[in-house]
């Protein structure tokens, strides 16, 4: 075991959930792998997602991330079966929908025919109809969008689960280690420099450092290539909970969990890597709770947090082999990188291994973004 983690077959850059499940998957196919977080796993946005698994809500455009998404959607299933199996934990996955409302009846016929090219097309809800499925929205709600097939989970108990599961498979997780550079022998990726100046040896490099991919050294793509997109959310509390579908609204969406809790999210800021919730957005966002759900505004207030979605210029993730052998990304996944998850890893393990990947891989090539 000691000989396995000092110099192993994989270095994966970042305990997200990109880097964890990606090391959960290439250790279950017998390949030795550590994990290298200058922080400790999940500190980052996989544990600050409100969970949404909106494969189709989230796609307003055919294209290749479409595409990618419902892949990803088709894996979740025996994905968090096969998580609950290896640790007993259950990952808050669940099939409840999500829904799109508007208020006003040209606002829902915008919205149906914008999922005119869906495939299952979602369905279009009545005010009627609405208020049956979940009768504690406001009235006046003039009906929404049904996305049948799009889901929950709730991303911290999805991220322990995927932490110990990776642990029992063998994963070496070091916390506290700050990874400056990848390290290029002969051409090749040879491991990482860390910032203790000591080098972690292996014959394939993952970098999955969310946000922070690009102030990874010798990856060979632009300083920008990754940026922080801050997004806040508010936690309301309720004795049970006052909805079960993911509801989108106008200004908010609303993810409840099994307890009560409800999570309202979220903004979409472009500020570095400040870390506040700010008064003007928990203002905006309770607002727009308690008008989508008036008996939000006898809930108490739980938690607020913030965190910063990996966003790439053209909104499509970073995934796959670089300019360099042995070196991979999985990174930018922006808005959507917990859905994303299971697909990222099969990938992931795919290319490591020297094989095939399960989906087109073209649009999503690190070196789109080289530079000159
Ligand atoms: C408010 C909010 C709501 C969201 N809601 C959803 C949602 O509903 N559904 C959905 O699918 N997605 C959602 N997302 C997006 C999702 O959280 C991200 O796309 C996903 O978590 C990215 O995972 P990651 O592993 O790439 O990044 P992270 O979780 O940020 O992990 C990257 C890790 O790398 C580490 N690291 C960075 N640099 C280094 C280094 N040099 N050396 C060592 N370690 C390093 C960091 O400490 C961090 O732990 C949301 C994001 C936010 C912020």
């Amino acid at each position: 075991m000691k000989k396995r983690a000092a110099s192993p077959d994989v270095v994966v850059v970042g305990g997200g959930v990109m880097g964890t499940a990606s090391a959960w998957e290439l250790a279950r196919r017998g390949l030795s792998v550590v994990v290298l977080e200058r922080s400790v796993p999940g500190a980052e946005a996989s544990s600050a997602a409100a969970g949404i698994l909106g494969a189709q809500v989230e796609s307003h455009t055919p294209g290749p991330l479409a595409e990618l998404s419902r892949a990803s959607r088709r894996l979740y299933p025996a994905w968090v079966r096969a998580l609950e199996r290896a640790t007993g934990i259950d990952t808050g996955y669940r099939e409840c929908g999500v829904l799109k409302v508007a208020f006003r009846a040209p606002e829902l016929g915008r919205l149906a025919r914008e999922v005119a090219w869906q495939k299952p097309r979602p369905r279009v809800l009545s005010r009627r109809a609405l208020a049956r499925r979940e009768p504690n929205l406001d009235a006046k709600l003039a009906g929404g969008i049904a996305y049948d097939d799009d889901a929950r989970v709730d991303p911290r108990r999805l991220f322990r689960a995927l932490h110990i599961a990776a642990a029992r498979a063998g994963v070496v997780f070091r916390s506290g280690a700050y990874v400056r550079r990848v390290v290029n022998e002969a051409g090749r990726a040879a491991g990482v420099a860390l910032d203790d100046g000591s080098v972690v040896r292996a014959r394939h490099v993952v970098v999955a450092a969310g946000s922070w991919t690009s102030l990874v050294e010798g990856l060979g793509i632009a300083a920008g290539a990754v940026q922080p997109v801050r997004g806040q959310i508010v936690e309301l509390e309720t004795p049970e909970p006052l909805i079960t579908s993911v509801v989108f609204g106008p200004r908010a969406y609303l993810v409840p969990r099994d307890d009560g809790r409800t999570l309202v999210g979220s903004t979409m800021e472009f500020v570095g890597y400040r870390r506040e919730v700010t008064a003007a957005a928990v203002r905006d966002l309770l607002t727009a709770a308690i008008e989508l759900v008036p008996a939000f505004g006898a809930a108490s207030l739980g938690q607020s947090w913030s965190n910063f979605r990996p966003y790439t210029e053209d909104e499509l993730p970073l995934l796959g082999g670089t300019e360099l052998p042995g070196l991979w990304l999985a990174s930018g996944h922006y808005r959507n990188g917990i859905l994303l998850a299971p697909i990222t890893a099969a990938v992931v393990s795919a290319l490591v291994r020297g094989k095939a990947s399960p989906v087109p891989l073209a649009p999503f090539a690190p070196v789109r973004r080289a530079q000159p």
